[in-house]
């Protein structure tokens, strides 16, 4: 991270500052690019007080300051320790490579977390593509608000597996297109257990769906390869598997 970081120093990327390191916005013209933002507008809607440090509001933190309290290491600007974003951006080009090919993530990260990913890994590496394509995947939300560990709303999938059958929670998961959220509830998991009852129990009495009875209580999942998943039951009433296929396309950004 700090090499990182002095890479972009030398190369007019980024600034130091009363113990901080920033990253300059206005030094790299892609920014916003990804989550389709115009850095003007950033600017002018940014209403927290502006650091004294900073020189452009929209500058982000690449290294702080710590106090003897707080955890740090010793860096060129002294002891300290590094911002949010930068620890990816490092962590991916050691042991992944400049350019990566696929970088998902929640939809809530695209602005501003991979949006500086972006900015300072493909500053620090002469311009070459960080990521080919980028798949954000939409908010599980539960009970009207996204389902997150820190907030406290959430369910387990081991709890959950005790009380329903896995393959209808996933068939529930399977139930919104990737970039969509999805509103998990009991009644969502009560229409696809029915869903995923009312098929079993037609396969049962199909010979032609022999293979993909359950056996010795678990189900035989005939998934072939990645690019092509065939959902279990050939007699399945609307074929779901148009919902696990992989994404054809990508979306470049997005
Ligand atoms: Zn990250």
């Amino acid at each position: 991270m700090i090499a990182m970081i002095e890479r972009l120093i030398g190369s007019g990327h980024a600034y130091a500052a009363e113990g901080h390191v920033l990253f300059s916005v206005a030094s790299f013209p892609a920014y916003g690019q990804l989550s389709r933002r115009d850095p003007e507008e950033m600017l002018a809607g940014a209403r927290v007080e502006v650091a004294p440090y900073k020189r452009d509001a929209g500058d982000f933190v690449l290294w702080k300051p710590s106090t003897p309290d707080l955890p740090g290491w010793d860096s060129p600007q002294g002891r300290g320790r590094p911002g949010w974003h930068i620890e990816c951006s490092a962590m991916a080009g050691a042991h992944l490579g400049e350019t990566i090919d696929i970088h998902a993530g929640g939809i809530d990260l695209q602005f501003p977390h991979h949006e500086n990913e972006i900015a300072q890994s493909q500053c620090a590496h002469g311009g070459k593509v960080f990521a080919r394509f980028w798949l954000h995947n939409g908010m599980l939300n539960f009970g009207g608000a996204k389902m997150s560990k820190s907030v406290g709303n959430i369910e387990r999938v081991h709890d959950l597996v005790r009380k329903h059958p896995p393959e209808a929670l996933r068939y529930a998961l399977l139930s919104a297109q990737y970039r969509q959220p999805l509103d998990w509830s009991d009644a969502l998991i009560e229409q696809s257990v029915r869903t995923w009852t009312g098929c079993t129990a037609r396969c049962a009495t199909s010979p032609a769906s022999k293979p993909y009875l359950p056996s010795r209580g678990r189900w035989r999942m005939p998934w072939r390869t990645t690019s092509t998943l065939r959902w279990p039951c050939p007699r399945w009433p609307a074929s779901p598997a148009r919902h696990a296929r992989p994404p054809a396309q990508a979306t470049v950004p997005g």
